[in-house]
This record gives structure tokens, C-alpha cells and sequence, in this order.
């Protein structure tokens, strides 16, 4: 059904590798793990393309683990099988969609039917997500170990989903470091798409994602679950959204009965669709009537400005993008939270809410919601905690890498 989209694509016909390494990794992979570092590598039967079946072996030439090759990236081996040997074809691909697919099945009640499907790593199947928007699906790859098996992929797909569309998304290193045989980012693989996105529910509210060029897959949908918390803190509070990308905060504390609700971005994309979902949820009377503004620009310009004109919000959610893409930059990222914390509260109500985000894999839970805590303290706006949170149910965390949304929620003093 894929064949001439992926007819560029080549196949995977090597015979499978074998991989010895560290002990170290060793150890990692009985575990669990579901990843192979290159520099965990001691030796390797052949050099290896990108989805050739890699298999593992212990110190006593024992079966370990197996996973798929990717000469691209420090991840060489996403690690699919642990213990005990088991084909890497459509048949455990087919298993893996299938117990994803029941995972979720709770969810897809009660006015939602946008949720992840495929966590990566975390449902067995590493290096892939796929994000179900209605009946679009949208399948981004982060390695490029799964070119040569996407056609059985996308069959299994098929079979246990029975998608309308399928939209092919790729991770930015992918694009730029890997041959991707002829296709692109935003491909249709299946069916087709709207022009200003696919329309979907998230408890009960509508929104459009942009499959094709959006963020993430179109839509952050690990913060529904958050998203829910603010509608239920709303409720007579101005509210200020930081990094609003597409309003998600902002409609769940419109509906929650917030007297005005501002979205600040650096996109003005971002912002036009936030004013689209607005106009998508006008039936719903709290909506229609809040008074939406959007801001465009950088949101540590911007909160410095509104402070200076003395603009005053009753709650503040701060939502940046990942600060630390490199191991390296862990101490800068932290910097770069405490700057925001400050400024978010320089606008924010004393006895207001305080919404932080991170989505930096690298920056542990604890230390963010320390450096939080500490840069409320140090502008004298000591926290009282409400909760601390993470993703939504659909986004399962398996290993520790798997946890990388965390959230706080507070009232400033
Ligand atoms: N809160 C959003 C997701 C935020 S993603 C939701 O729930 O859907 C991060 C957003 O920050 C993106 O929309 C991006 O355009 C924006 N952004 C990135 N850097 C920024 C900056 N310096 N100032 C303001 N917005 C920025």
C-alpha cells in the first residue's frame, strides 16, 4: 500500500550484525534499557546502515539483547528485544501497536480523540512516536534505523488503527543528518490533510493541529493533564500564557472562567492559530465573551515591558521550550529558568498562580522544581506549593530518559 511513496527507501536485507560492549552497557541492557551508546561499543561484526538488525551479545556469547542499527546517531541501537530472542519484524511491531493502542483506550472517551499513541522508547519502540489527531496519524521518526522498516510499520498501522490520513514528520537531527531516500518532513503518506490543520477534541474543546509543519507533531499533547489544572485554578484570574504556542493553556483557562486571558508567543503562526482555536470553541459562552489578546515576541523582552507598564496578571504559566539540548548546557538551562521564574513574577498578583514548566529531558525534576523554588524566594515571592505534575497518561515512562515533563504549580506570596 506504501510501496511507491517508499520506493526509494531501501530494504533491509543484511544479514543481522552481532555487537559485543561494555560491561556497563551490559548491565544497562539486562535492565532494560532501551539504549545502545556508540561509545559503548567494543566491537561489531561488520560496519552496520541504518536498520539493520544489531544483536547483542553478553560477555559468554550469550543472547542479550537486539534493536535496530542507526550509523547516525550516538544512540547506535535502539534496543527493541531484551533476554530473550525475538524477530525484529512486523509481527513484534504489530504486538507493540496493538498494546499501545489498549493502553490508550481509556482516554479516548470524554470529548478527547487527540492523544499519543506511541511513546517511543516507552512502548517498546524507540526512536518513534506517533500522535493520533481524530483519524490522522502522524508518525515522526527520530532515528533513521526505521526507514527500511517503515512500510511494515506503517501496514501494522494500518491494520490495528485503520487511520484516515498519515502524516510523516522527522526529528530536526534526522533532516539534517541522515539520507532520507526521497521523502520529507510533512509527507502524506495516506489520505490528506486540511490546510490549517486537523481538527480534534481535547476534553471536550476543539482545536486544529498543523500535522504537516507544526511543532512537535502539531500539538503538545503531553500537557493535557495540566492544561486540565489551570481550567480548575482559572476562575476569576487574569491570565498570562507564556510560550502559548497555539493557546492550549489559554482555552482551558478561558473556559474555567478566567476574565482575560493573554497569549504570548515568538510565533505569530502560533499566535493565529491560538485566535483560530478561540473562534473554534465560540458555542462555549465563557470563550466567546473572555476578552483573548495575543502578544507576539520574546518573552523575557516582553515580561521585563509589562512589568515596566505595570501590567498585573492574577496567573502566570510559563512554558518554554527545551533550554537544554546538550548535556552541557544543563547549568545555563537552569539559569535560563530561574531569569524566567523572576520575570513571570514581576507581573504576577501577590497570592497569585504560578504555572512552571520544563520539558528538558536533561534538567532532573528535582532540580528544576528546586531552582524554581529558590528563584521565587530570591525575589522575595516565596512559593506555596499546589503540586508538582508531569506528562499525561498517554506519554507512559518506562526508564528514567522517559521523564521529561515536569510541572509546578504554586501560589506566589
Ligand atoms: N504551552 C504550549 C507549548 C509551548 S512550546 C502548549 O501547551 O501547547 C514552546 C513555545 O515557545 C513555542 O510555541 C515557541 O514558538 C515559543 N517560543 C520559543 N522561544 C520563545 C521566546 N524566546 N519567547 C516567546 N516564545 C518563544
Amino acid at each position: 500500500m506504501f510501496e511507491t511513496v517508499l520506493s526509494q527507501v531501501p530494504q533491509n536485507v543484511q544479514k543481522p550484525m552481532a555487537l559485543r560492549i561494555s560491561p556497563v552497557a551490559e548491565r544497562a541492557l539486562r535492565a532494560g534499557h532501551p539504549w545502545l551508546f556508540s561509545d559503548a561499543i567494543e566491537s561489531q561484526s561488520r560496519d552496520g546502515a541504518a536498520g539493520d538488525i544489531a544483536v547483542i551479545f553478553d560477555r559468554k556469547n550469550r543472547f542479550l539483547a537486539a534493536g535496530l542499527y542507526d550509523p547516525y546517531a550516538p544512540i547506535r541501537v535502539q534496543v527493541l528485544v531484551h533476554g530473550r530472542a525475538a524477530s525484529i519484524a512486523q509481527p513484534l511491531f504489530l504486538e507493540r501497536l496493538q498494546a499501545a493502542s489498549a493502553l490508550r483506550r481509556p482516554i479516548e472517551s470524554g470529548g478527547t480523540n487527540g492523544f499519543r499513541l506511541v511513546h517511543g522508547e516507552n512502548d517498546g519502540l524507540g526512536g518513534l512516536v506517533i500522535d493520533r489527531y481524530d483519524r490522522t496519524y502522524v508518525l515522526k521518526l527520530y532515528s533513521a534505523a526505521w526507514l527500511p522498516h517503515l512500510q511494515a510499520l506503517l501496514e501494522a498501522l494500518v491494520a490495528v488503527e485503520k487511520p484516515l490520513a498519515i502524516v510523516l514528520r522527522f526529528s530536526r537531527r534526522l533532516q539534517q543528518e541522515a539520507p532520507l531516500f526521497g521523502l520529507a518532513d510533512g509527507d502524506v503518506l495516506l489520505g490528506t490533510v486540511p490546510e490549517f490543520g486537523v481538527p480534534f477534541a481535547e476534553n471536550g474543546l476543539r482545536f486544529e493541529a498543523d500535522v504537516i509543519a507544526g511543532q512537535k507533531t502539531g500539538f503538545f499533547l503531553d500537557q493535557r493533564e495540566n492544561r486540565k489544572r489551570v481550567e480548575a485554578l482559572a476562575k476569576g484570574r487574569r491570565v498570562l500564557n507564556v510560550f502559548s504556542y497555539s493557546g492550549g493553556f489559554s482555552l482551558y483557562a478561558a473556559r474555567g472562567g478566567a476574565t482575560r486571558v493573554t497569549s504570548l508567543d515568538l510565533s505569530d503562526k502560533a499566535l493565529q492559530a491560538a485566535e483560530r482555536n478561540f473562534k473554534l470553541n465560540e458555542a462555549n459562552g465563557a470563550i466567546a465573551t473572555v476578552g483573548h489578546t495575543t502578544l507576539r515576541g520574546d518573552a523575557f523582552d516582553l515580561l521585563g515591558d509589562l512589568a515596566a507598564n505595570g501590567r498585573v496578571f492574577d496567573m502566570v504559566i510559563l512554558d518554554p521550550p527545551a533550554f537544554a539540548r546538550r548535556q552541557e548546557s544543563v547549568s545555563q538551562a537552569l539559569n535560563a529558568y530561574a531569569r524566567l521564574v523572576g520575570l513571570g513574577l514581576g507581573v504576577l498578583q501577590r497570592g497569585g498562580v504560578l504555572v512552571a514548566a520544563s520539558c528538558s529531558s536533561r534538567v532532573a525534576a528535582d532540580e528544576f522544581f528546586a531552582q524554581v523554588r529558590e528563584a521565587a524566594r530570591g525575589a522575595g515571592r516565596p512559593l506555596s506549593e499546589i503540586e508538582r505534575t508531569g506528562h499525561a497518561p498517554d506519554h507512559p515512562i518506562a526508564f528514567p530518559e522517559g521523564a521529561y515533563l515536569k510541572c509546578l504549580f504554586a501560589y506566589a506570596n
